[in-house]
């Protein structure tokens, strides 16, 4: 579409992702008298964390009640209905550009096949796009039965629906703890959790930050309930194979060192239908990216959106709230989501509705979540080993069927010397996903950091696939 044809500002503000941070985000935007408008691709707000859940109540750890996630929700809920905030669901965006002093914003329909498109204008932006699952390829993780943690929270909250009826739950970090909750909520048997790293300096660690406690306790709650049901907690170890012709059927699992190395000889067989694997999150940070916002490493290691104090990012206009700049849990994403509102707000020169001290405590409550979060990355880092199990033949690329054989050769015998090179010799990271996938396993396995392969996958044009036909018919939506 010629950029003529770009229709005039439609908005003040578009937030991106109606997750914890887009939703109190938008409230506070909107009652500083912005026009906003949300787009998310779910069919209901909440995003990954109250995704088909009721709006639970998340105590602030300080600071006025109507704070709480419930109640930002219900205030999201009755702004939309009173048509002050336009909430679109089922939209994703697959492009955003600068036009004059505006961002121009391309959405494609939820049916992406057909995908009837639009385009969207605004002042400015907020990325609340959130994270996705790191996965870390072993031997037969392409069986089916075996799926991401976040993608088995997907089909219990989303669909009703278990993944199996004895399902090992494995990887690291506390997330493990809420999917085998879920999973035994709904009925099903978890065998194992098998943890690869050693939690039980985290109790320490989180207790010793204000508001930690809080989150240790519910840690706390997590281990009881597995305490009800026996579930067998097996910290230093990690799933080294899974097993099966047509899906899974058990994994071979082994006892691991600091780094993650295998202990010779301390290997044995789990029988089980699914596997859910947690390896922590990336941040999604494509869509900013696109603008040339700059990045920096997260706590964990990964690719953040680069903010300021006030979650500006280096594009003037352009905000980041969330997963999208740390990974950091739902609490650290709604406080965000509470300061990127007011911060358009400022922006745009309306004055926000939170108070001075309202903003003081939600400045305290981030920094108190980010200390959480890296208390959280201290105990439960990705460590080196992995890739000791990476045979040649491990599937690397699913949607490109590229083996890690295929990546050392790219590197060994056709002398890539950075990621990108790498993708072009094999196609690692050019299929459906779009890299979300391997990305961050083919960029580990490769070695040459993280910053330079992760910057690449934020620059492509598309972010998630658009017909062409689609392209060719799009129309304006406003
Ligand atoms: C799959 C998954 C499952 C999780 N489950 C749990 C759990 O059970 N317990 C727990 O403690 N933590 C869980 N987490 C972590 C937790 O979800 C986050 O800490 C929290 O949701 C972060 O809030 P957010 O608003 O930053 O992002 P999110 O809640 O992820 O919200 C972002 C929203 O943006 C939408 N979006 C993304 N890209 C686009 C786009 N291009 N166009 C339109 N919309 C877009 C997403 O669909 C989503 O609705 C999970 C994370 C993931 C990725």
């Amino acid at each position: 579409m010629a950029m003529s044809d770009i229709a005039a500002p439609t908005v003040d503000v578009v937030i991106l992702g109606a997750g914890a941070a887009g939703v109190a985000a938008a409230v506070v935007a909107a009652r500083s008298g912005c026009r906003v408008t949300v787009i998310d691709n779910g069919p209901t707000p909440g995003g990954q964390y109250y995704r088909g859940a009721p709006p639970i109540d998340s105590e602030p750890s300080s600071g006025p009640r109507d704070l709480s996630y419930a109640e930002l929700r219900a205030e999201f809920d009755r702004l939309t209905g009173s048509g002050v905030i336009d909430y679109r669901s089922r939209r994703t965006a697959y492009a955003i550009s600068r036009h004059d002093d505006d961002f121009v914003i391309r959405l494609r329909g939820d049916d992406r096949h057909r995908g009837e498109i639009a385009d969207f204008r605004a002042r400015a932006v907020i990325v609340a796009t959130g994270a996705f699952d790191r996965h870390l390829p072993f031997p037969g993780w392409e069986l089916p039965g075996v799926m991401s943690g976040g993608g088995a929270q997907l089909l219990v909250k989303g669909s009703g629906v278990i993944p199996g009826q004895r399902a090992v739950v494995a990887g690291t970090g506390p997330f493990l703890l809420a999917v085998s909750g879920t999973l035994l909520e709904h009925g099903a048997h978890v065998p194992a959790i098998v943890e690869a790293n050693n939690p039980s300096r985290f109790i320490t660690r989180a207790s010793a930050i204000r508001g930690g406690l809080s989150k240790s306790g519910e840690f706390l709650g997590y281990v009881s309930r597995l305490a009800r049901h026996r579930v067998p907690y097996l910290h230093r170890h990690r799933v080294i194979e899974a097993i099966g012709v047509d899906r899974v059927e058990a994994v071979r699992i082994a006892r691991v060192d600091a780094d993650w190395r295998v202990v010779e000889g301390t290997d044995r067989v789990i029988e089980c239908d699914a596997l859910a694997i947690g390896y922590g999150f990336v941040a999604q940070t494509d869509l900013a990216g696109q603008l040339g916002a700059q990045m920096v490493l997260g706590a964990d290691g990964g690719l953040v959106v680069d903010v300021d104090p006030n979650l500006s990012t280096s594009v003037p206009g352009l905000f980041a709230a969330g997963e999208t700049t740390g990974v950091g849990g739902v609490e650290a994403a709604r406080v965000e989501g509470l300061l990127a509102g007011a911060s358009v707000a400022d922006h745009l020169g309306r004055p926000p509705a939170l108070t001075r001290r309202g903003l003081d405590v939600v400045r305290r409550d981030i920094a108190t979540w980010q200390g959480f979060a890296e208390a959280l990355h201290a105990t439960f880092p990705v460590r080196d080993g992995w890739r000791d199990q990476v045979r040649d033949d491990t599937m690397m690329c699913r949607c490109e069927e590229v083996r890690a054989g295929q990546v050392r050769e790219a590197i060994d015998d056709l002398g890539a010397r950075d990621t990108r090179a790498v993708k072009l010799f094999t196609r690692a990271g050019m299929g459906w996903c779009q890299g979300r996938i391997c990305s961050s396993a083919v960029d580990s396995l490769c070695g040459f950091g993280t910053t330079q392969s992760l910057g690449d996958a934020a620059v492509r044009p598309l972010v998630v696939p658009v017909p062409l036909g689609a392209l060719a018919n799009g129309q304006m939506e406003g």
